[in-house]
């Protein structure tokens, strides 16, 4: 049976969270790891939030020859990038590919807005190893064995895509931060269940989704750019996908207070879990 792995190296949003509230579901922000059946290495990481690092201890002290996939440029998605050792070494073969941006710009220069002094210590070109860095349109793409649609969704600030991954047998969808209210309330009050959203996530064997907010927060929130964990439910749903992982959880949200939403929005159609750091799932 073909499996694909997908390890959750972060699944915070806004900032990394420490803390003794925290350690159940992790604190480090956004980053999956995406390894082919067969494979001992991942080759395709989406996102380069802090939990990065966490990749070069999958990699049994080798370089990394792989893709890094940014959704888009806010910090706690690209803040791991220059401190992934494995990536960070004069034998290291490291791609980074990110959303064109309307300015036509190019991929180092965009990245280079956020990542040079007096921001940072050195640029995207100082970091050591035979780095490449490109744009991403929206679109199908071949990219590390993998087939991966790229579609802008609607966040805040920021050209932001959401990607459907597959291998040729499981298909994964990526929705780190979504902000569906911005095409209006939808059906359920939770945002628009909008056409690049459902063809995303259609019959996806798990849907990563953005799960920032709870219902209670939406109406003074949602203009901060993120989507209700419950519009994630429906979408998987209405989609067809057959399991959703709530993803992105706020920097304050607790250990305790994610096994509550656990428990509200836990079932089996589709399955609906509570992403955590660490957690590996196999497709
Ligand atoms: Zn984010
Ligand atoms: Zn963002």
């Amino acid at each position: 049976m073909v499996r694909l792995r997908i390890r959750f190296c972060g699944v915070r949003g806004s900032t990394p969270a420490p803390g003794i509230d925290f350690v159940r579901y992790g604190g480090h922000t956004s980053c999956l790891a995406l390894t082919h059946d067969g494979a001992d290495a991942p080759t395709l990481v989406l996102d380069a939030g802090a939990g990065l690092r966490k990749v070069t201890g999958m990699l049994d002290g080798a370089p990394f020859t792989g893709t890094i996939l940014l959704s888009h440029l806010h910090w706690d998605h690209m803040l791991g990038l220059p401190f992934f050792a494995a990536a960070d070494r004069a034998d290291a073969t490291p791609t980074v590919l990110l959303p064109e941006q309307a300015s036509g710009e190019d991929a180092q220069s965009v990245l280079a807005g956020v990542m040079r002094p007096p921001y940072f210590p050195i640029e995207p070109t100082q970091l050591r190893g035979r780095w490449t860095f490109a744009n991403v349109a929206p679109g199908e793409h071949q990219i590390e064995g993998f087939t991966v649609l790229a579609r802008e969704i609607p966040h805040k600030g920021g050209r932001t895509f959401g990607y459907r991954v597959s291998d040729g047998h499981s298909t994964l969808t990526y929705m780190p931060d979504h902000c569906p209210t911005a095409f209006g309330p939808g059906e359920h009050g939770f945002g628009e269940y909008h056409p690049a959203a459902l063809e995303l996530a259609h019959e996806a064997d798990v849907l990563v989704h953005d799960a920032q907010l709870f219902p209670e927060e939406l109406a003074a929130e949602a203009h901060f750019g993120h989507a209700v964990a419950d519009y994630s439910v429906e979408l998987a749903r209405l989609a067809g996908a057959r399991s959703v992982a709530l993803f992105h959880h706020r920097n304050t949200r607790t250990d305790n207070a994610l096994d509550g939403l656990a428990r509200r929005l836990g079932g089996d159609s589709p399955n609906v879990s509570v992403a955590a750091e660490e957690t590996v799932l196999e497709l």
